[in-house]
């Protein structure tokens, strides 16, 4: 049975504290590593490391950064099938799934790669008579990664390249739950060339997260997970001084009009509801049937999700996996047990589903629920598995009300074929990533991501240009050259 340690100054570190947890395989339900737990001192020998990295590394031009990491991007590349293999062994989703979460981490590398244009700075000559001003983008020091299970390359991918092409050094914490990725991609890092202490892992639970939140060489924190943590992270990092971004749970609303095409509508809330067995942050967990419409969609859907084909991560032909663990299944299983005694109709029953030969596996079949109302937990929770409520609405502004009435407002779509309804429902919900006929409106590399409400804490979305802005801090500079200089009292102006 292996061991999986950190990776602090170009190493790999066996676990120092004597804490460990298991790590599963979910299509077995076997375990098939330990992982070592960081206590208080191993996360502070990260940050350490890091800290004695940042001066030689912030100093490097940002196009000699940018070179390390088009290296990165190609071994990245080279190895995208195996890092893949190693997410869905951990994870439980497939290998066609995992294989999409690197390409989306590859393209924010991508972006990074062009760091030196995107550290550009402003100048204005004149300014004043023979005062000039220009503003740069510098490194803001050691920054924090806390990722979560459920895209263990992907999240961190939105995070270190733009924070290492910026001049920080990093630590990534990543789920103990899926933890080989982080290990992989440090390793990939150094074969392309990363100087030492640059990128660190550290491994570990709450004791490792809160230990590197109070930290005081800690400048930023960048988080990922659910909405209780991201609350956590963001008042305990911004209370120590820290700037943090911290994107939380969500319950991401699909909008299907009584003008929307029938088939297209079905097939993209099948795959967005249950993708990855749900456990995606924008998976659409709740699909609200605009107007009369409402049964010819249930009909369409039930039959669908009946014929979702359960398997394990290596089954090509499969199209949803696992849960991560028994006990998260569990929890989802309750969740549906608990709609039932509220009055939602249980449309499609996946309760019971186990794998043939794969018994142990953390395996549910998928739920549809019918006649669900705002006021059920099946609604207002995040169950993070692969069950879809629909909610049944009269019209437009029913359906804009329930969207912008929900605690969480990570993303959501429209089907419609009305350009001013789609125009209208983009311009008034309240909602971070919005799709028209797009049922997982993720943003690109180029962009960036985030959501609002209960869904990010703190002000910057991740990636794209917000990223930029994350891990740089700003500086105006005001610069004259005269021949003389007298004493000024009064503030300067222009006359
Ligand atoms: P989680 O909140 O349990 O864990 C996230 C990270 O926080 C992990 O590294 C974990 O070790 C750490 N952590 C857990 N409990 C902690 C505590 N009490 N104190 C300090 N640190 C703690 O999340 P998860 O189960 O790994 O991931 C699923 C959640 O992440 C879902 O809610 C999902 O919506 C969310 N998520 C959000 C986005 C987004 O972009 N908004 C993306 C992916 C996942």
């Amino acid at each position: 049975m292996p061991t999986l340690g950190h990776f602090m100054a170009g190493r790999i570190c066996p676990g120092t504290s004597g804490r460990h947890v298991d790590v599963y395989d979910p299509s077995a339900g076997e375990v098939v590593a330990q992982l070592a737990l960081a206590d208080e001192g191993e996360a502070d020998a990260a940050v350490a490391c890091a800290r004695a990295a940042l001066p030689a590394w912030s100093a490097l031009p940002p196009l000699r950064r940018a070179r390390v990491l088009f290296r990165f991007r190609e071994l990245l590349e080279q190895q995208r099938e195996t890092l893949a293999r190693l997410i869905s062994r951990e994870h439980g989703k497939l290998v066609s799934d995992a294989l999409g979460e690197v390409a989306r981490g590859l393209e924010v590398v991508e972006f990074a790669c062009g760091i030196p244009q995107l550290l550009k700075g402003e100048i204005t000559e004149q300014v004043g008579s023979g005062v000039d001003a220009y503003t740069v983008r510098q490194a803001l020091g050691v920054v924090v990664g806390i990722t979560p299970f459920n895209f263990p390359a992907m999240v961190p991918l939105w995070m270190f390249p733009l924070a290492l092409a910026c001049g920080n050094t990093f630590v990534l914490k990543p789920s103990e739950r899926a933890p080989s990725a982080a290990l992989f991609l440090a390793e990939l890092l150094r074969e392309a060339g990363l100087p030492d202490g640059v990128f660190n892992v550290v491994q570990g639970d709450r004791h490792a997260v809160d230990a590197l939140l109070v930290h005081p060489d800690v400048a930023a924190v960048s988080f990922v997970g659910s909405t209780p943590v991201a609350r956590h992270v963001y008042e305990t990092g911004t209370r120590h001084g820290k700037r943090v971004q911290a994107l939380g749970g969500a319950k991401n609303h699909m909008v299907v009009m009584p003008d929307a095409d029938l088939e297209q509508a079905v097939s993209a809330l099948i795959g967005a509801a249950f993708g990855s067995a749900g456990e995606r942050c924008m998976a659409i967990s709740v699909a609200v049937a605009v107007g009369d419409g409402a049964d010819a969609l249930l009909e369409k859907l039930a039959a669908r999700v009946r014929a979702i084909k359960v398997g394990h991560g290596d089954d090509a032909s499969a199209e949803m996996g696992p849960l991560i663990t028994a006990a998260h299944r569990d929890s989802v299983l309750r969740h549906v047990d608990h709609a039932l005694a509220q009055g939602a109709h249980l449309v499609v029953d996946g309760r019971a589903y186990r794998h043939p030969g794969r018994e142990n596996g953390f395996f549910m079949g998928p739920c549809l629920f019918d006649a669900v109302t705002p006021d059920m937990d099946v609604y207002r929770e995040e169950l993070f598995g692969p069950v879809l409520a629909i909610v049944r609405v009269p019209d437009f502004e029913s359906a804009l009300r329930l969207v912008n009435g929900h605690a969480f407002a990570n993303g959501t779509s429209i089907f419609t074929r009305s350009g001013g309804a789609a125009r209208e429902f983009a311009h008034r919900v309240e909602v971070g990533m919005v799709g028209v006929n797009v049922p997982l409106p993720v943003p690109m590399a180029f962009h960036s991501f985030g959501g609002w409400k209960a869904s990010l804490f703190g002000d910057v979305h991740m990636h794209g240009p917000e990223g930029v802005r994350f891990y740089s801090r700003h500086k105006a500079v005001t610069t004259r050259w005269p021949e003389a200089l007298g004493a000024e009292f009064a503030m300067p102006v222009n006359r």
